[in-house]
């Protein structure tokens, strides 16, 4: 869900108790660490987890509208970012309770940042296919190769990192999740720049890289088992329509630690998002004077049920992931919101006219419409892309035969040595 979305009636009740427990307790003259331990601590950094896991046991959509809450307080948000979207939930899932002890705390609290080193340059939609290898070495793990992609690689001290563990084995069991320390001598980050002129995206080198036994979830070569459980977070969270990267930016890298609480709640620029939603495009259309035009009103109408669909479902998803299930609901979600970034960054656009493709600080709306406009296109690809959706949905959904596989089933060391000689 997106914050602004989670206005005060539908939630009436909640929104009252945060606005009440701050005015109780947001003080802006806290520093950002301080303030968020004192968010952490009342469970309102991920209310949707239970009181046990450091949340408050509410319903997903709770987060927008807590957040939603504490910005029309004028407080600053609880941290958001990778760590909260994808590695707290899936440590809870799959991890042991010594890592999610030592893991998930500082996520809920911000004072650590992750990234998620799955992509490869020759593994993205056939993420099991990727060749970072991690070879065993008394109680740890020395780790080689190269990831793609990493979205905040360069501000995160924690990465979500997919390697290969055994080569004897078909190419899914041979993986292991790490959760892999960044600021270390053999991880080389190099940021990426993109077509919106930030470089969110990074390469990141491991040159014999180290990670202890103890930090891999889910127990060595069970690591395919472990990103399914990530992957299913990542799409119910952009299906629900979480932010990827997700400001308030977490970690020390960050830059918001030190600052005051107070200062820090101003800073989110306008031109930082990168997706617009219903109510900033409803806005503009009124703006504008356009509400009256046919095509764009159905347009908006087709963004405002795209929108509430996408919400139904995370819910229905969270359901299903509940009883074991869920994925192909999951994946149906993300394409939902697909549709609904692309849907509404051309709508805004359309209804600035020319000046909305203006970008930079001065330009109309603070360039937001036509940087969401650019961005679009990522969304069809980030989260694994329209096609591998489809193809989810087709085979563990509607039973249709599964894609050709050439490599199923055989040692992926041996498809390894074929590639470099073939037969
Ligand atoms: C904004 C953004 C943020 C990202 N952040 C991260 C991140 O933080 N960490 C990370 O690890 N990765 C990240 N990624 C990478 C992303 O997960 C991959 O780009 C994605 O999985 C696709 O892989 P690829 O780019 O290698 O494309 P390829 O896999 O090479 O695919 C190319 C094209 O072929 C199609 N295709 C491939 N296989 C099939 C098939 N079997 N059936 C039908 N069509 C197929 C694809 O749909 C696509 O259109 C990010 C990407 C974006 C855009």
């Amino acid at each position: 869900m997106s914050e602004g979305e989670a206005g005060p009636r539908p939630h009436a009740a909640l929104w009252d108790e945060v606005t009440g427990w701050l005015a109780e307790h947001w003080d802006p003259d806290l520093t950002v660490e301080a303030w968020w331990r004192v968010v952490a601590d009342a469970g309102w950094t991920a209310p949707h987890f239970t009181p046990e896991q450091g949340g408050r046991g509410l319903s997903r959509r709770s987060g927008a509208v807590v957040r939603a809450a504490f910005v029309a307080f004028g407080a600053l948000r609880p941290p958001g970012g990778l760590g909260l979207l994808m590695a707290a939930p899936t440590i809870l899932t799959q991890g042991t309770p010594d890592q999610i002890e030592r893991f998930v705390p500082p996520i809920l609290d911000g004072s650590v940042a992750w990234c998620q080193l799955f992509s490869e340059p020759g593994a993205g939609s056939d993420l099991a296919g990727l060749t970072t290898r991690a070879d065993r070495d008394g109680d740890q793990w020395v780790i080689n190769g190269q990831k793609v992609w990493s979205s905040q690689a360069m501000q995160s001290d924690y990465g979500m990192l997919l390697a290969r563990t055994d080569l004897d084995v078909p190419k899914h069991k041979g993986i292991s999740w790490f959760a892999f320390r960044l600021d270390q001598p053999g991880v080389t980050i190099r940021p990426l720049r993109e077509m919106t002129g930030d470089a969110v995206f990074n390469e990141v080198f491991l040159d014999d890289a180290v990670c202890e036994d103890r930090d891999v979830i889910g127990g060595a070569g069970n690591g395919w088992m472990v990103t399914q459980t990530t992957l299913h977070f990542e799409r119910t969270g952009i299906g629900a329509g979480g932010s990827h990267a997700g400001f308030p930016e977490p970690g020390p890298k960050g830059g918001m630690h030190g600052l005051r609480a107070g200062d820090a709640a101003l800073l989110e620029a306008p031109n930082a998002k990168l997706t617009v939603n219903y109510e900033d495009v409803a806005r503009l259309v009124q703006e504008a004077g356009r509400s009256e035009d046919p095509g764009t009103r159905q347009d908006l109408a087709r963004l405002y049920t795209y929108t509430q669909l996408g919400l139904w479902n995370a819910q229905r998803s969270k359901a299903e992931a509940q009883r074991g299930g869920g994925q192909a609901v999951a994946s149906v979600g993300k394409l939902t919101q697909t549709d609904i970034v692309k849907l509404a960054a051309r709508l805004g656009v359309d209804a600035l006219g020319p000046n909305g493709l203006l970008t930079g600080e001065a330009a109309v709306e603070g360039g937001v419409f036509a940087k969401a406009l650019v961005f679009s296109p990522a969304s069809s690809i980030y989260g694994g892309s329209d096609q591998i959706q489809r193809n989810i949905i087709a085979e563990r959904s509607l039973g249709l035969p599964r894609d050709d596989a050439p490599d199923r089933g055989r040692p992926f060391g041996e498809v390894l040595r074929e590639r470099v000689q073939p037969a």
